[in-house]
């Protein structure tokens, strides 16, 4: 069955982008006669509350997305990511890595466009014994898992046929705890999603995450990466551009329904005024068809 989820960082509210994602997300699953889930990124438990976590919740089910089951925590989820993290390692598809940010930052060059992650130019892929035994000494280790520039096709709902390649990335922190793409992996697949709807922000994470979902062995979800909002002036959407939290809407007078009204209809659809009408339009819902190329939300 047709599986989709939304997976916030709580970490601040969601504004109209996130909102608009979540709803094409939902949209979707539930076009396909599907399930949906959310699933709450607390992995960074420094930039996570459970305050931002409520809102975000709440906020979701105002605009009429809802779920089928509990949202699952990435904070209560250490055992599983343990379990494969050790996995890996015994297969022997890791090393072990003592760079930090700044020697990898002076070790390579600017990302690509779109692409926040530095490369990693494998300083510690191949280390002596001896070398390794040094670092351990000065620092605690990081865990890599190698990909070594692998290849990973897949074709995209919204962005049609797709490539990219992995680098060695960091499946283990260097303060243990588990990292952003083997979580989020390990999450989609352990709660059965199917299709992954997610600003196109992150289609740059797709290879990676590849690379992790191959080597536990898992498959990959379809995924859709929808281009993210606006403002007027053509810049992503951020707090400058004004009131763009539902409560901020709310606050500048607009109620729950124009908000919904205009997200649907930031989709090339119909607007809708109630949460009854979302349910109906997602009937005929169809994510490559109606996701247009730059949104714009407009109030
Ligand atoms: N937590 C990520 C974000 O809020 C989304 C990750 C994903 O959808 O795979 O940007």
């Amino acid at each position: 069955m047709t599986t989709g989820r939304f997976a916030p960082s709580p970490s601040g509210p969601l504004h109209l982008g996130n909102l608009r994602t979540a709803l094409i997300a939902w949209l979707s699953a539930r076009a396909a006669g599907g399930r949906f889930l959310v699933r709450v990124e607390d992995l960074d438990a420094q930039r996570s509350s459970a305050a931002h976590e409520a809102s975000q919740l709440a906020d979701l089910a105002r605009i009429g997305v809802d779920w089928d089951a509990p949202p699952i925590r990435q904070s209560e989820r250490g055992e599983a990511y343990a379990a494969a993290i050790a996995r890996l390692i015994e297969q022997g598809d890791t090393y072990e890595c003592f760079c930090t940010r700044r020697e990898i930052a002076d070790a390579t060059r600017a990302p690509n466009e779109g692409d926040t992650e530095r490369p990693y130019p494998g300083t510690c892929r191949g280390l002596s014994d001896a070398k390794r035994a040094r670092r351990r000494a000065e620092r605690p280790a990081a865990i890599r898992l190698r990909a070594d520039g692998e290849r990973v096709d897949w074709v995209d709902r919204v962005l049609g046929p797709m490539s990219g390649t992995s680098d060695d990335l960091v499946i283990r922190r260097n303060d243990g705890a588990a990292a952003y793409h083997l979580a989020v992996v390990l999450d989609d697949h352990d709660s059965g999603v199917t299709e992954v709807v997610r600003g196109d922000d992150l289609a740059s994470s797709t290879p990676r995450q590849g690379v992790v979902a191959r080597r536990l062995g898992l498959s990959l979800p379809i995924y859709g990466h929808v281009p993210l909002v606006r403002g007027p002036d053509g810049a992503r959407l951020a707090k400058r551009h004004g009131a763009v939290t539902l409560d901020a809407l709310l606050e500048a007078g607009h109620t729950v329904d124009a908000v919904r009204d205009a997200l649907v209809r930031s989709l090339g659809m119909p607007g809708v005024g109630r949460v009854d009408d979302l349910r109906e339009l997602a009937v005929g819902f169809d994510l490559a068809s109606t996701v247009s190329a730059s949104p714009i939300v407009a109030l």
